[in-house]
């Protein structure tokens, strides 16, 4: 390993497991549940805790450790559903159903403060806003446009900075301007993942780890799930594996599942401590940073504010995480030039997943409940998710939710398995974003 990246004592685990490493559990599995979750991520352990706390006896099932996956890996960055606001959604769907779309994707922000405040959870949340950054001037007019709409669906306002303002949001002049948003927060990922977890529990949820669920088959009113561990009949199952659902034997909880969302590799490094000044000035204001290249990087100062959490695609075929972090570490000094001594301590990934038509969604296949595909934003959206199947099954959703029930579409031959076509579009869209740069 090359020592101009790491630093001594380099490690290849999220930074966010020194404070929250997910622990194992020792449970054993019970021959029936009335339901069962299968994936303990935010979406899963959400679930759970709704079903629990609206008095159903729920199981938790996660062939890893409960919160191991994207869930305690992903950069903290709270979103309010800005993702899916700034989707081309209008075309395709006319305006009221994108509107309803948006308004219900936004609706996760406020969820999420008020599970995290509701159930007590340490995980350093602050509302902190956001900068997303101009990668070109065309990207800043695009912002620009889509401004008065995010604010309007948010209901947090945003602001337009100039290229001459950028300074204000970020130190560092490698973009053309870009947009304050306010409806954004900053989570330890880690310790969230570890609270709800805790909040679940504590509702009265059991949480299963190290059972990796083969397959679901309906059996008389219900379902025998098929583990590694032996069999347990649910009367209900909500399958939350998201960018985990294809597992790396090919096989799946639910092959129909794993065949619409398409698992990429999202990769992040920590950087050794820096001194508050530095920090100060990189990340005026402290909020969450994003760019709007099509391969995006995403940074953050760390909760306590003393060093860099930067992530990106800096692969597009699994690769170790000790061979993208460079990649990263060059896309940090392209932003940060004085940053280019400043040593990696931590080099980690997790799995994403997005769909083929870019938007979250819940809802039931041959009676398996679902949610998934919060296209790399999923922290407030997957909470909401799983709380918005759980009242549908307990059958106490008293509206409907807009990210139900959509058409799941996915494409003709693909299995779940994108490695033998993200390579292909990801150095498309890596050229692109050159192309767009060159000719700004
Ligand atoms: C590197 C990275 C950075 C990210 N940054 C951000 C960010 O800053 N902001 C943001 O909003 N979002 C971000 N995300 C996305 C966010 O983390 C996810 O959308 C969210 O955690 C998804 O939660 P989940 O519960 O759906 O899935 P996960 O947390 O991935 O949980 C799925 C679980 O299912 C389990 N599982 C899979 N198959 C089986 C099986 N057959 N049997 C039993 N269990 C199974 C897995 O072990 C896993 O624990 C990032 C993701 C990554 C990977």
């Amino acid at each position: 390993m090359s020592s101009t990246f790491f630093a001594p004592g380099f490690k290849t685990s999220p930074w966010w497991w020194e404070a929250a490493e997910p622990p194992t559990r020792d449970n054993a599995l019970p021959d029936h549940t009335p339901v069962a979750v299968i994936g303990g991520g935010y979406a899963g352990l959400s679930a759970a805790l709704s079903l629990a706390r609206l008095g159903h006896q729920v199981t938790v099932l996660d062939a890893e450790r409960i919160g191991w996956g994207a869930s305690s890996r992903n950069g903290g960055m709270v979103s309010g559903g800005m993702k899916v606001a700034r989707t081309a959604l209008a075309e395709k769907l006319g305006a009221e159903q994108a509107r309803n779309i948006a308004l219900a994707a936004a609706a996760s922000f406020p969820f999420i403060e008020e599970t995290i405040a509701r159930e007590g959870i340490n995980c350093d949340y602050t509302r902190c806003g956001r900068f997303v950054a101009a990668w070109t001037p065309k990207h800043y007019d695009a912002l620009a446009r889509a401004a008065d709409y995010i604010a309007d669906i948010t209901g947090l306002p945003t602001e337009m900075l100039p290229p001459t303002r950028q300074q204000e949001a970020l130190g560092s002049g490698h973009y053309h301007g870009g947009m304050k948003a306010a409806a954004t927060g900053s989570i330890h990922p880690g310790k969230y993942a570890r609270g709800l977890a805790m909040a679940a529990e504590r509702a009265g949820a059991k949480l299963i780890d190290q059972t990796r669920v083969g397959g679901i088959r309906a059996e008389g009113s219900g379902f025998c799930i098929a583990t590694n561990r032996g069999e347990i009949r649910a009367d209900a199952v909500l399958v939350a594996t998201n960018g985990y659902s294809r597992g790396s034997d090919g096989k799946s909880a639910m092959p129909w599942l794993a065949r619409r969302v398409v698992p990429v590799a999202s990769y992040i490094i920590a950087t050794e401590e820096l001194p508050a000044e530095t920090m100060d000035r990189l990340f005026p204001g402290r909020r969450m940073i994003s760019d709007t290249k099509r391969v995006l990087n995403y940074y953050r100062p760390s909760p306590y504010g003393n060093r860099i959490i930067w992530g990106g695609r800096a692969r597009f075929g699994p690769s170790a995480p000790e061979a993208a972090a460079p990649r990263l570490h060059e896309f940090m000094t392209a932003v940060f030039p004085e940053l280019s001594k400043v040593k990696i301590t931590h080099a980690w990934t997790g799995n994403v997943a997005f769909t083929f038509d870019f938007l979250p969604h819940i809802g039931v296949q041959d009676g398996i409940h679902y949610a998934a595909g919060c296209q790399g934003s999923g922290v407030a959206m997957a909470t909401w998710l799983g709380h918005n199947a759980a009242l549908k099954i307990a059958g106490a959703a008293n509206q409907r939710f807009a990210l139900d029930g959509l058409e799941f579409p996915t494409v003709a031959l693909y299995n779940g398995n994108p490695n033998w076509f993200l390579p292909i579009i990801g150095g498309w869209y890596r050229l692109r974003d050159r192309i767009d740069r060159l000719a700004a």
